[in-house]
């Protein structure tokens, strides 16, 4: 899978993309939408695929329509990295005449229009977090270990990176009370996640077998699942979560393909009991995770920086996301593309790898939550007014350029 499109020592003539700190160097071409447009990023430009595609053939054909569901196939979506790695690292291409076809980034939207949306539960580590605090003694309910949990999410409330999302109102009720009270949400929380695009999907009634799903996803983006849990305590037996989630889900912009991934998949994390047959193949195990670094910051309107409050990895994660998109289309289930799968919170074994406040914050049953301590003075246990939460998310490796997964980022306003 590797290619000269991942050699470290390639260069762009886009000068700002050889930058050490460059989250878009010339191997990364990482696809987003505009208003109409089709576009790549190259350093901190962009080249508008749409404007191109009426005066060259490109190898994926939607792109003259601004659209990118044309990255479905592997086929023309690696031909066209190839020419676009090419056209961009010789100053002699054509592309390299052409400059005009780049320009700042405009306004983005989300790479597609998202007809369904699931969320899965695949951090081992949240689950048993977040299950401690509801059944100390027996943490991870007995399903967990076989089953890729997940639910169906709202694909209406999904928002760009950089769109406010409204503290949402819904039923709370507190342990002592008898009857729940209308209001807005008091525990506001974001979930670090990681959100994988559909891309080839399957018919009605036909699984997609795991040893070929790699033929069927595009790419990631960072995703911020947020969540009400106090509404989420009240509703969420024994369905599920329903309003608690529903209310915004944060995209980035950017999808990193596969292909530009190539060098960062390992390992699948250990797994206890094998998977069932449909959900094992060797490859998958061997190199169907993703080392990506992920960090999670908070900013309060008080604060110049954002500050850091947690890290952890997607390597840890219990299901890889071709387990995942097996199992969703298993039961005959279609997926179509532009769907969006997201990995659940990404925590490691560790408290400060907690991908959310409900982790982060927590110390045992019966004792009150330990707040984050913000560089401003003030303290968090749930997220405030005003506060912004910005995903951040690296592939690094030794002998490979590094490239960055764009930002994730939204603030929470009443
Ligand atoms: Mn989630």
């Amino acid at each position: 899978m590797l290619d000269q499109t991942h050699d470290a020592r390639a260069t762009s003539w886009v000068e700002s993309a050889n930058l050490e700190e460059a989250a878009f160097p010339v191997q990364h071409l990482p696809f987003a939408r505009g208003d109409g447009r089709a576009l790549v990023g190259i350093g901190d430009q962009v080249l508008d695929l749409t404007a191109v595609a009426q005066v060259k053939a490109l190898p994926v054909d939607s792109l003259k329509q601004g659209c990118l569901q044309g990255l479905a196939s592997p086929a023309a979506r690696r031909e066209l990295r190839h020419w676009l790695f090419e056209q961009l690292t010789s100053s002699t291409s054509w592309l390299a005449q052409n400059r005009q076809f780049l320009g700042p980034t405009p306004g983005l939207r989300l790479p597609f229009e998202v007809g369904d949306y699931t969320d899965f539960y695949a951090s081992i580590h949240h689950a048993t977090r977040v299950g401690s605090m509801f059944r100390p003694d027996n943490p991870l309910l007995p399903n967990y270990r076989w089953v890729p949990i997940g639910y169906h999410g709202r694909a209406s409330s999904l928002i760009v990176s950089g769109t406010e999302v409204h503290r949402p109102l819904g039923q709370l009720k507190a342990d002592d009370a008898e009857a729940p009270v209308f209001g807005p949400c008091k525990m506001l929380d974001y979930e670090l996640e990681l959100g994988l695009w559909v891309g080839t999907g399957n018919s009605l009634g036909k699984p997609i077998p795991i040893h070929q799903v790699r033929d069927h996803w595009i790419g990631v983006s960072l995703l911020n699942d947020w969540s009400a849990r106090d509404l989420q305590r009240w509703e969420y037996q024994p369905l599920g979560p329903f309003l608690a989630k529903s209310f915004a889900t944060t995209v980035s912009p950017w999808i990193t393909t596969q292909e530009a991934l190539a060098p960062f998949f390992c390992a699948a994390a250990s797994h206890e009991p094998r998977p069932l047959e449909y959900l094992w193949d060797q490859q998958d195990q061997q190199e169907g995770a993703l080392d990506l670094q992920l960090e999670v910051q908070l900013r309060s309107p008080q604060m110049q920086q954002p500050q850091t409050v947690s890290r952890s990895n997607s390597k840890d994660l219990f299901w890889t996301l071709g387990q995942m998109l097996t199992h969703h289309a298993s039961n005959g289930c279609p997926m179509r593309t532009g769907d969006l799968l997201a990995s659940g919170t990404i925590s490691g074994e560790s408290r400060e790898s907690a991908g959310c406040l409900l982790e982060l914050t927590w110390v045992a049953p019966g004792q009150p939550r330990q707040p984050v301590e913000l560089e401003d003075g003030s303290r968090r246990v749930f997220l405030q007014d005003g506060d912004e939460v910005i995903l951040r998310g690296w592939a690094r490796r030794e002998g490979f350029r590094s490239l960055g997964l764009g930002h994730c980022s939204g603030r929470a306003i009443p």
